[in-house]
């Protein structure tokens, strides 16, 4: 297992980040701010879906002041994100924000800086420290390329240099609640920025793949980035950036944690990719068994039961999932034998193997 990196921890909120925390979900809302009601109502549902701290767009003075209604009605913590209006920065704190975003390549005023400090300060406010490759100017590429830097190197240095440049101000305003993230929508050089982050500071960093696209391909990208950051043991706090519904990032961001091993999931299906030996209809049996599975969990109940492996043949599923708690593998009769850890039990018809596993299911009630 990864060693994760050590970090400072933080609280948005009650939500901690960083040190020895679980890693958390974040998302933004795509409502506009000036909206409450339907922010209300799309913070309430992503907070359903799993996501424990919510990001909002705050562009003026007037959506921050709207910032109240959404502070006092969020049940997870509400983070501002401003890119480089102090003053709006300052209102959404004192209107009940949790944390705050800067982009370090737009927030250039160090007297707009401080105030937004002190504010900080005065209301245990976490400050992120957001820079994405979009904010880093061109000149200062061709610059870093012309000293002889790869392309990729030049933007991620550049990304990693005024992150820690805008951290260091802070904390030496007294600042520590600080979190730092640096994103671009190219893979390689979001990882090379992250890994000098998380070398040279002791920050809890926010993870992302900016502007990955549509679920599509934006899942994937997501997956490979934010997975192999995790897998390396750094990030304590990520978001999924997709062109869709915001629940679809959550579902994803949840979905990451659980296949690094950093959260349960409960229970795990594994399915095979399916072959010429199969002869059942393998899609349609693995959505009745985590429809089944969402059915007997509905109560809320955990299951003491791992894995469920969904397989589909009896010459080789049950013995390629004998890691597996219970399973079920098609036959060439139609039918599907029903097997726990690797031994099989017996053969049925589809809606008897499923009405067994149901039973078994409903067994493993954690009380
Ligand atoms: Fe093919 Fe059977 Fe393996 Fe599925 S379990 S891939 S059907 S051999």
């Amino acid at each position: 297992m990864f060693q994760p990196r050590p970090s400072r921890k933080i609280y948005l909120g009650n939500v901690a980040i960083g040190g020895d925390a679980p890693v958390s979900i974040q998302s933004m809302t795509n409502t506009h701010a000036l909206d409450v009601p339907g922010t209300i109502a799309q913070i309430d549902r992503l907070t359903k879906a799993g996501c424990q701290i919510i990001r909002v767009a705050v562009d003026d003075y007037k959506t921050a002041e709207n910032l109240k209604a959404i502070c006092q009605t969020s049940t997870i913590p509400v983070i501002a994100d401003i890119q480089f209006d102090a003053h709006s920065a300052i209102l959404a704190i004192k209107n009940g924000a949790a944390g705050v975003r800067i982009n370090p390549g737009l927030f250039h005023d160090e007297n707009a800086l401080k105030m937004l400090a002190k504010t900080a300060i005065d209301h245990n406010t976490v400050i992120r420290v957001g820079a994405n490759g979009g904010s880093i100017g061109t000149a200062e590429i061709k610059e870093r390329i012309a000293k002889g830097a790869t392309h990729d190197d030049a933007i991620a240095s550049a990304l990693f240099e005024a992150t820690l440049t805008q951290c260091k101000k802070l904390e030496s305003l007294g600042v520590y609640n600080i979190k730092a993230a640096v994103k671009s929508s190219n893979i390689a050089i979001t990882l090379k920025a992250n890994y000098l982050l998380a070398q040279n500071s002791d920050y809890p960093l926010h993870l992302g793949i900016t502007e990955a696209g549509t679920p599509n391909c934006g899942i994937v990208k997501s997956s490979c980035g934010i997975g192999a950051m995790l897998l390396s043991g750094i990030g304590n706090t990520i978001r999924v950036s997709l062109t869709a519904d915001p629940e679809e990032e959550v579902l994803c961001a949840k979905r990451i944690l659980e296949s690094c091993g950093l959260r349960l999931a409960k229970p795990e299906i594994i399915s095979c990719p399916t072959c010429g030996r199969t002869e059942i209809d393998l899609v349609n049996l693995v959505d009745k068994v985590e429809k089944l599975i969402s059915k007997v969990k509905s109560s809320g109940k955990d299951l003491n039961i791992k894995k469920i492996a969904v397989m589909g043949c009896p010459v080789n599923g049950p013995g390629e999932a004998k890691d597996a708690d219970i399973g079920l593998a098609g036959t060439r009769s139609g039918k599907i034998v029903l097997f726990k850890s690797g031994n099989v039990i017996g053969a049925y018809d589809i809606t008897e193997g499923l009405n067994l596993l149901e039973i078994e299911l409903n067994k493993s009630i954690i009380l």
